[in-house]
């Protein structure tokens, strides 16, 4: 029998909890009094023990982010005088997204997954402009790349990745995003990485092959021969070369790495006040483990950057959930493309909890 440890929980008393959305610094407290009473009565639901809304966060091993990483919570205060902030500012107010590589087969499936991923993000970041670059190839990008010794599937280079994503950065960009369904190694020496990102430089990449229930099976399609010899600058083994399935927890990983990856370009460190989408992680289950939403002082955090009404963000979010919808964009060209409904069913919970915040912010 394994050792049984007992789960603990992070319980911040509601003064502490108080002093890090409401800062004692005169104008910052002055400035949250210009929110609405509802806006207020949202956020303060975070105080309370007993709320339905927000919960404490949990851990349940030692290899959980916050006991690896012990380091200060970043309160409003810190944010908002960090020199690491970074605001979007006119002229450089749009978040870029590139695909690299394929991420479902066929082109269509990449453009309307990707498509998901932007009108998502676009919700999030209330207010700004989420747009696609062209997608392009591996070879397109110039990226070394290896099999993994032990699981045996193509990796390509997140270095490599990030100086092509400089090159391809628009000026009006906020920040680049590149994301890869292909996994991604930093270095020779180690075996991968989830992502990377150089947050001076406003941009990031991200792999979501791990992020296939499939990944650590013995069964895994991504794996190639055993013996199988790759030559160097040859891209043809990326052609028709395995991507996960596109399902809804598919979706729904990628839309919280994506978004949380963003956050730290805008200056949020990982959160540890309350269960919130910007929580670290280590491991995939405790990734599943953090909720799509932002806590109380995130969410404070971010819309001083943006301005939003909360209420607006909150519907735009909403309105992406409702199952069954097309995309915002759907196809103009003529080819015979057979759209799928968006896989919806994983964000049931986090749908619920849009519902509630709406009737508090609604009055
Ligand atoms: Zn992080
Ligand atoms: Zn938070």
């Amino acid at each position: 029998m394994g050792i049984v440890k007992e789960m603990q929980v992070i319980q911040h008393s509601a003064e502490k909890l108080r002093t890090a959305l409401v800062p004692n610094r005169q104008d910052l407290a002055a400035l949250y009094q210009k929110y609405s009473l509802q806006e207020r009565r949202l956020m303060e639901e975070g105080l309370r023990p007993d709320s339905t809304l927000f919960s404490p966060i949990s851990l349940h091993s030692d290899s959980d982010w916050i006991t690896a990483h012990p380091e200060a919570p970043q309160d409003f205060q810190s944010f908002y005088s960090s020199p690491y902030r970074s605001i979007p500012v006119k002229g450089r107010n749009t978040i870029y997204i590139q695909t690299i590589g394929s991420f479902g087969g066929a082109e269509a499936l990449t453009e309307q997954y990707v498509g998901w991923l932007r009108d998502y993000c676009e919700a999030f970041y209330y207010g700004l402009t989420v747009k696609l670059l062209d997608p392009v190839t591996v070879a397109a990008t110039g990226c070394a790349f290896r099999i993994n010794n032990n699981t045996h599937n193509l990796q390509i280079h997140a270095g490599d990745l990030l100086n092509f994503l400089q090159k391809r950065k628009p000026k009006d960009a906020f920040c680049i995003v590149g994301i890869t369904m292909i996994d991604l190694y930093p270095k020779d020496s180690w075996n991968f990485v989830f992502g990377q990102a150089s947050l001076t430089e406003g941009m990031g990449v991200f792999s979501f092959a791990r992020y296939d229930d499939d990944f650590y099976s013995r069964s895994y399609k991504g794996r190639l021969q055993k013996g199988k010899e790759i030559r160097r600058g040859d891209y043809t083994v990326f052609s028709g070369y395995y991507t996960p399935p596109i399902t809804s927890t598919l979706l729904i990983r990628s839309c919280k790495t994506v978004t949380h990856e963003i956050g730290h370009i805008f200056g949020m460190q990982h959160c540890q006040w309350l269960q919130c989408v910007m929580q670290g992680s280590n491991h995939l289950v405790e990734s599943d483990r953090r909720p799509l939403h932002l806590c109380p002082i995130c969410l404070r955090k971010l819309q001083s950057a943006l301005q939003f009404n909360m209420a607006d963000r909150y519907r735009a979010l909403l309105q992406w959930m409702e199952p069954g919808l097309p995309s915002k964009e759907p196809h103009t060209s003529q080819e015979s493309v057979a759209h799928s409904a968006k896989p919806t069913q994983a964000f049931k919970d986090s749908r619920q909890w849009l519902q509630k915040c709406l009737c508090v912010l609604e009055g």
